[in-house]
């Protein structure tokens, strides 16, 4: 992923370095339209004046050289020797000679300003018109060293009185051919410059091409190290160029230096197979067989390297290289083709292009071969198509190669950017999911807190009441923002409740103290976390709550009588020793009832103990009716009771006495629907009357009036100061 970026850039550089796609096509066009026109052009040429060929004249020869007086051939001297041949070159029967002689007589043609123009001569060459020496190209003195001149096109010029004249050509060479060579012209000096240009241009515009092509396509491998095929296509691209100006006759008219140009030749012609048999190495990229194409590529590149050093050092001349490369390169095609046939399956579309076009330019190079060592007569071979055609396949291959690069990395981007959408929404969903979490844990957190407050304040609650004031006031706000409605006992809720705080019952079963009910969640607290809320809730304050009736339950059946629901013995003993320090501080007055059921053995004994306890409670409601607030009636024990009445004096208290007596005797006890028979009471009352005067004593008085009561015949009220036997000791 990383790499990708980096590339994307390296390829924006390179497209604006390459020409545009659009521009390459227009360059193209371009150059087919001056191609066009050029073989308009060359068609459309033709000689203003009048042209000789010199294959029409009547041609002698001479091998070897003529013998010189004062640096003058001695023409009559072997006259003999001439031999008639068709056209200047290449005599018979050579052997070892490297000198010879051509003659003609020039013919009558009006000519203004006449040359003649000669494509090429194998060697060197001095020409004679007349006797008298009128063009001479490099060395031809037996006792001088003759270095190879390179082989340009030649142009001798004659003077106007030409015709008639013998014409003679002196010619060294150490070469495969001695002699003219290609084209040769008796013309107007203006038409073999316009014939020498428009042969030449074309060729040119080809070159251009290829140099730009080359250029390109050097520059694409460069930036795509990984594409080396680009890297031999350019180089072969540029010894296209090499040859074709290295062999081209315009030139010669603006850079006057044949050696060079036919070193550049050289150079570039060696080089081709190099580039072709790297290039096929590199596709069939090791392959069994391929290491040979290695090979071939390395002899070559020798080759090169010894041609240039040997001919430079001046050893050998260059021209002798050519003929043996010749051979070579026709075996080395040989050996390449045999390869690329064996591995044709393999090769993608833009391979069979080049190839193809490999193929095309090898035959082009075959008859130009052929006619360069006159296997085939001289014809004016258009190399520079095969050129221009694999020119132009490299430019397809490149365009190709470049748009489907382009789709790649296009394709390899949106990947990258959809790869990228995906990661983001991905962490962006889990970032939510985390905050979402945290909030939930705070949320909860607080809650939690909230609900502990709630708790430690409801435990030192005194009893259910306050707890219930507390909860009203409280318990809905811990589920904020939730919206939770709260329901004590006694209040009435028409919806089901999603939890309950309930408290078990010591008679059995268990009591709702407080309903919960979800009314709406929060974007930040969702309904399912509130129930969960709630039910924890219910849970936590059951328990605090539990504890708190426990020990309300606790202390009340601790002071209570089960059976009455009156205050006990316990009570009342406490009461009344709190009540005599009261009323002895603030010296009020103070009376005790002591009240007994009359016969109630006999009553329990014809009804049965049930019905007993019915009257019991009978006679306790009875004594809460008749009392004031701030009166204590207590059941002293069996079927007895005690009222304290605070603030009341003696006679009071017998007025109240004697009321209730008569209450009881009046009250209308049933059990299951039966009526029972009535009962009476027997009361004692004593009253606080010495500073002295304690709870024992007071209580004793009390029952002593009691006693009192009984013997005097039951269902009455007795004072304690009314009393005979008071304080004497009482049985029973
Ligand atoms: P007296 O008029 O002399 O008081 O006669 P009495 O029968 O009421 O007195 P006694 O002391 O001989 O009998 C008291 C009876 O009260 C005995 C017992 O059966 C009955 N008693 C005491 N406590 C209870 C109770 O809680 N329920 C019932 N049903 N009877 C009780
Ligand atoms: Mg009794
Ligand atoms: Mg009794």
């Amino acid at each position: 992923m990383g790499k990708a970026i980096p590339e994307r850039q390296t390829l924006g550089r390179l497209i604006q370095m390459m020409p545009r796609r659009h521009t390459l096509r227009g360059i193209i066009f371009l150059l087919l339209l001056l191609m066009l026109g050029d073989l308009i052009a060359i068609t459309s040429v033709r000689a203003a004046g009048p042209t000789v060929a010199l294959s029409e004249l009547n041609w002698d020869y001479r091998w070897g050289d003529l013998t010189f007086t004062d640096s003058k051939p001695d023409f009559k001297a072997v006259s003999s020797e001439w031999q008639p041949i068709g056209f200047p070159a290449n005599p018979p029967d050579r052997g070892e000679q490297q000198y010879v002689w051509f003659r003609t007589t020039l013919p009558d043609t009006k000519l203004s300003a006449p040359v003649i123009f000669v494509t090429s001569i194998n060697l060197n060459v001095e020409v004679y018109l007349d006797k008298q020496i009128i063009y001479r190209f490099g060395q031809l003195d037996p006792q001088t060293k003759k270095s190879f001149m390179g082989w340009p096109w030649h142009q001798i010029s004659l003077p106007e009185n030409y015709a008639g004249k013998p014409l003679y050509f002196r010619i060294y060479s150490d070469y495969t051919d001695i002699g003219l060579w290609g084209e040769a012209k008796l013309m107007e000096r203006s038409d073999m410059l316009l014939h020498v240009i428009s042969s030449g241009l074309h060729e040119l515009i080809v070159a251009a091409f290829s140099l730009l092509v080359a250029f390109v396509t050097l520059v694409f491998a460069l930036f795509r190290g990984t594409k080396k095929e680009f890297f031999y296509l350019g180089l072969f691209s540029l010894a296209t160029a090499g040859v074709l100006i290295g062999e081209n006759l315009a030139i010669q008219l603006a850079l006057p230096w044949p050696l060079l140009k036919t070193y550049l030749a050289a150079i570039s012609y060696f080089s081709m197979p190099i580039f072709i048999a790297m290039l096929l190495y590199y596709w069939l990229n090791g392959a069994t067989g391929s290491g040979l194409l290695k090979v071939l590529a390395q002899f070559h590149l020798a080759y090169l390297l010894l041609a240039v050093t040997v001919s430079l050092a001046g050893l050998r001349n260059l021209a002798i290289f050519f003929p043996v490369f010749d051979a070579l390169f026709v075996v080395s095609l040989l050996v390449m083709m045999r390869v690329v046939l064996r591995f044709s399956k393999q090769v993608n579309l833009s391979q069979q292009m080049v190839l193809g076009a490999f193929a095309v330019y090898a035959i082009f190079l075959l008859v130009d071969m052929l006619v360069a060592h006159s296997f085939l007569p001289w014809v004016d071979f258009p190399i520079a198509i095969g050129g221009l055609l694999f020119a132009l396949v490299l430019v397809v291959i490149s365009i190709r190669s470049y748009v489907h690069t382009n789709l790649a990395m296009e394709q390899l981007n949106h990947q990258l950017e959809d790869r990228v959408s995906e990661r983001t929404a991905e962490l962006h969903a889990y970032a939510e999911a985390e905050q979402q979490r945290r909030q939930e844990l705070e949320r909860e957190n607080q809650f939690i807190a909230e609900l502990e407050r709630l708790n430690v304040d409801l435990q030192s609650c005194e009893n259910l009441d306050e707890a219930r004031e507390l909860m009203r006031a409280r318990l809905a706000d811990i589920f904020k923002p939730g919206l939770v409605q709260v329901s004590l006992d006694g209040d009435t809720i028409d919806t089901l409740p999603d939890a309950q705080i309930r408290l078990a019952q010591l008679e059995g079963g268990s009591q709702v103290l407080a309903s919960l009910t979800l009314v709406s969640g929060h974007e930040m607290l969702p309904k399912a976390q509130l129930e969960d809320f709630l039910r924890r809730t219910s849970q936590r304050l059951s328990v605090t709550l539990g504890n708190i009736k426990l020990r309300e339950d606790l202390q009340r059946y601790s002071f209570e009588d089960s059976l009455t629901g009156l205050r006990n013995r316990r009570f009342f003993d406490d009461a009344l020793a709190r009540d005599i320090q009261l009323a002895k501080r603030n010296q009020s007055p103070l009376s005790l009832l002591v009240c007994d059921i009359d016969h109630f053995k006999r009553f329990n004994d014809e009804f049965g103990h049930d019905a007993g306890d019915a009257a019991l409670q009978a006679v306790a409601e009875t004594l809460q009716q008749y009392f004031r607030e701030s009166d204590i009636p207590c059941r002293f024990g069996g079927e007895e009771f005690v009222v304290l009445m605070r603030d009341a004096v003696l006679d009071d208290a017998l007025a109240k006495a004697e009321r209730l007596r008569e209450a009881v005797q009046a009250l209308d006890i049933s059990y299951r629907g039966e009526k029972l028979s009535h009962l009476t009471i027997s009361i004692g009352v004593s009253s606080l009357s010495d500073r002295d005067t304690d709870a024992e004593t007071l209580l004793r008085q009390a029952d002593q009036a009691l006693y009192a009561a009984k013997q005097q015949g039951r269902n009455r009220v007795i004072s304690a100061d009314d009393n005979p036997n008071r304080d004497k000791q009482v049985k029973g």
